[in-house]
C-alpha cells in the first residue's frame, strides 16, 4: 500500500505547484524540462535545471517557489535512494528559511520525517512529523492532512491507538477531497487489523465499497489491502496469504513481511511469524548496509575537491578501507549482539508457550538495531568528513601546502582518527556492560577520596571554564562496600553530561548519607540547559537524546541506570530542580 500511497501523495502534494502565473515562454520551457527531468534518473541534468529554476525565482524575488524547488530536490534525492544527501539538503533549506525569517518550517520538517522514516529511524521520524504538526499553519489543510496521515502511517504497528486518532483527524479534514478520503478509509482498515477490531473493519469495508461506487472516477488503490484484511477477519488466512504473495505491485517487500507477521500471529503460527521477523530483519539489514555505504560514498563525493591523480586515489582507497573496517567493526558488534539474542531465542522456542515472548524480543531487538545503526553512522560521520577531506588535500600534489598547514591537517587527522577509535571503544564497552548480570561488591570505597579523584579528572576536561564544586557531609574515613569501577563509571558519566550540557555556571557534586535508609546519595547538579518537561520520562531510554545534533549515543544514562540497579541502588532525575539538571545516584551501604 505504501508504494501506491507514496505515488499518490506525490501526485497530490502541491510541491510542484510552482509559480507559473507569469506569461513567460522562457519559463514555460524551463518548467516543462524541469518536470521531465524530475522523472528521470540523470541526477546531474536534474540538479542543473533545478539550479536554473532557483536562479529564475531568485531574480523574481519569489522565495516560496524558490523553496519549493529546493524541496523538490530533496524529494528527488530521496526517490533516488540518496537519503543522506536529501537530509543534508533539507537541513540547508531549513537554514536558509531561518535566515530569511520564513516560518514555514513544517514543509521541511515533514520532508525530514519521511526521510528518517525511509531510513528506519522511527524516533526521529516521529519527532519531525510532530514538529511539523506543531509548526503547521491551521489554514494549510493540505499540509495538515499529509502530516496527520504520515503520523498515522508511522504509528500503525507500534501504537495503533494513536495511529487511529491521527487517521481520524486526517479523515475529518479530507471530507471534501475524495482522493484523500479514500486513503483515509483504506488506512482505517489497515489500523483495524493492528487493533484486531473486526466490527470497525466491517463498517469501514462497507463504507469503502460504497464510496468506490459513488466515486468511480478515483484512482484505483487499496483493494488488495481491503481483501487481505477482509479474508483475515473472516478466518480465510490461506486466501489472505495467497493474495499477499501475489501482490508485489501493491506493497513493498517490507510491508508484505509486516502483514505476514501480523497474519501468522493471528493464526497462532508463532514459528512462522518468527521466520518472517527474521526475514524482515534481513531486509532491513540490507537497507541499512546500503544506507551506510551511501553515506560513505556521499562523504567522498563531498570531499572530491579536485581530480586526484593515481597516487592520491590510492591513498584515498586506503582511507576508505579504514573507514569500511571501522564500520565493519560496528556492524560486527551488531551481529554479535544479534547472535547472542538469537541463541536466547532458540532456547525459548523449545518451550512452546514462551514463543510469544521470543517474538516480542526479536521485534524489539530489530528496532534497537535499526536505531543503533542510525546513531553509529551519525556519530562517525563528522570525524570521517575531516579525515577524508584532509587526506585528499594532503595527498593531492596539485595543492602546494606549507609545512605548518600540512602538520595542522595531519594533527587533525590523527585527532579525528582517535575520536573514531574512541567511539568504537565506547561501543565495545557498552556491549560489554550490557551483558553484565551482576556486580561483585568487593571493593571498599572511601567516598570522599573517590569523589575528589573524579572531580580532579573532570577539572582536566573543564580547564577552568565552569566552577566545579564538591561538598560532602561525610567524614573523610567514611567507607562502604561496592563495585568501584561501576560507581566510578556512573559518576563520571553524570559529571561528563553536566559538563557537556552546561555553557556557563557550575557543576556540583554533593554526597550525604541517609542512615535511616542505609544509603549514600551522590547528587550531581549543574546550571546548564536542563531537560524540558516532555523529554524527562524518556532520557533513560536507549539512544534517546533531546538534541540529536549533540555529541553522544544516548546510551550513557541507560547504562548508568542499569548499573545502579545491578548495584541494588537507583538513579533518578530530580524533577523539582529547575535551574539546570540534577541527577541522584543512591547506593546501599549495608
Ligand atoms: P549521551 O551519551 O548522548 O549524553 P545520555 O544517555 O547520557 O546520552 O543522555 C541522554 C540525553 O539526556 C542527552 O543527549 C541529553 O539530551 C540529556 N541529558 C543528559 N544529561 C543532561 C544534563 N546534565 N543536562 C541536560 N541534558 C542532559
Amino acid at each position: 500500500m505504501r508504494k501506491l500511497i507514496i505515488c499518490l501523495l506525490f501526485v497530490l502534494t502541491p510541491a510542484f505547484a510552482l509559480g507559473t502565473e507569469q506569461e513567460d515562454s522562457v519559463f514555460d520551457k524551463l518548467y516543462e524540462r524541469y518536470y521531465q527531468l524530475y522523472q528521470d534518473t540523470d541526477a546531474t541534468a536534474f540538479y542543473d535545471i533545478s539550479r536554473q529554476m532557483m536562479d529564475y525565482y531568485q531574480k523574481q524575488g519569489n522565495t516560496q517557489s524558490y523553496y519549493k524547488v529546493m524541496l523538490n530536490e530533496v524529494l528527488y534525492d530521496s526517490e533516488q535512494g540518496q537519503s543522506y544527501r536529501a537530509i543534508k539538503k533539507a537541513g540547508e533549506l531549513l537554514e536558509i528559511m531561518k535566515q530569511k525569517g520564513d516560518k514555514h518550517y513544517y514543509i521541511v520538517y515533514s520532508a525530514l520525517g519521511s526521510l528518517y522514516e525511509t531510513r528506519g529511524n522511527y524516533r526521529l521520524a516521529n519527532r519531525y512529523f510532530t514538529d511539523a504538526l506543531n509548526n503547521c499553519e491551521p489554514k494549510d489543510t493540505n499540509a495538515l492532512m499529509i502530516i496527520y496521515f504520515r503520523l498515522a502511517e508511522l504509528k500503525a504497528d507500534r501504537e495503533p491507538k494513536k495511529a487511529w486518532e491521527y487517521n481520524e483527524k486526517f479523515g475529518a479534514l479530507s471530507k471534501n477531497s475524495p482522493q484523500y478520503y479514500k486513503m483515509y478509509l483504506v488506512f482505517k482498515a489497515n489500523i483495524c487489523l493492528y487493533l484486531n477490531d473486526k466490527q470497525q473493519f466491517l463498517k469501514t469495508y462497507a463504507e469503502f465499497q460504497d464510496y468506490c461506487k459513488q466515486h468511480a472516477d478515483l484512482l484505483v488503490f487499496g483493494n488488495t489491502l481491503m481483501s487481505v484484511v477482509y479474508d483475515t477477519f473472516q478466518g480465510n488466512y490461506d486466501k489472505a496469504l495467497n493474495t499477499l504473495d501475489a501482490s508485489t505491485s501493491d506493497f513493498t517487500e517490507l510491508e508484505r513481511c509486516e502483514l505476514r507477521i501480523k497474519l501468522y500471529r493471528m493464526m497462532g503460527e508463532e514459528e512462522k511469524a518468527l521466520e518472517e521477523v527474521n526475514r524482515r530483519r534481513d531486509l532491513r539489514d540490507s537497507l541499512n548496509s546500503n544506507m551506510l555505504f551511501e553515506n560513505i560514498n556521499e562523504i567522498n563525493t563531498e570531499m572530491g575537491i579536485a581530480k586526484l591523480n593515481e597516487q592520491a586515489a590510492k591513498e584515498r582507497e586506503i582511507w576508505l578501507a579504514i573507514v569500511i573496517v571501522l564500520l565493519a567493526a560496528a556492524l560486527g558488534l551488531i551481529v554479535w549482539r544479534y547472535l547472542t539474542r538469537r541463541r536466547y531465542q532458540k532456547e525459548l522456542i523449545k518451550q512452546n508457550k514462551e514463543l510469544e515472548i521470543a517474538l516480542d524480543h526479536a521485534q524489539e531487538s530489530d528496532r534497537m538495531k535499526d536505531s543503533f545503526i542510525e546513531h553509529v553512522s551519525h556519530e562517525i560521520r563528522t570525524p570521517l568528513n575531516v579525515i577524508t577531506g584532509y587526506a585528499q588535500i594532503i595527498t593531492n600534489p596539485s595543492y602546494e601546502l606549507k609545512e605548518e598547514e600540512r602538520n595542522r591537517m595531519l594533527n587533525d587527522i590523527s585527532k579525528n582518527t582517535n575520536a573514531i577509535t574512541e567511539i568504537v571503544n565506547e561501543l565495545l564497552e557498552v556491549a560489554q556492560d550490557e551483558s553484565k548480570k551482576h556486580y561483585q561488591k568487593d571493593d571498599t570505597i572511601v567516598v570522599n577520596s573517590l569523589c575528589k579523584e573524579l572531580m580532579a579528572k573532570v577539572e582536566q576536561r573543564n580547564n577552568g571554564r565552569l566552577t566545579l564544586t564538591f561538598n560532602s557531609e561525610l567524614a573523610d574515613d567514611f567507607t562502604f562496600r561496592c563495585h568501584r569501577q561501576a560507581v566510578e563509571k556512573v559518576l563520571e558519566h553524570l559529571l561528563g553530561n553536566a559538563l557537556k550540557f552546561t555553557k556557563e555556571g557550575s557543576v556540583d557534586l554533593h554526597v550525604h548519607e541517609s542512615p535511616d535508609h542505609g544509603v549514600v546519595r551522590f547528587v550531581v547538579t549543574d546550571t546548564g540547559i536542563g531537560i524540558p518537561e516532555e523529554h524527562r520520562n524518556h532520557i533513560f531510554e536507549r539512544f534517546y537524546k533531546v538534541d540529536m545534533f549533540k555529541q553522544g549515543f544516548g546510551l550513557g544514562l541507560t547504562m548508568s541506570l542499569k548499573m545502579a540497579i545491578l548495584l541494588d541502588g537507583s538513579l533518578v532525575l530530580d524533577n523539582s530542580y529547575k535551574d539546570g539538571s540534577r541527577f541522584i545516584l543512591t547506593l546501599p551501604i549495608g
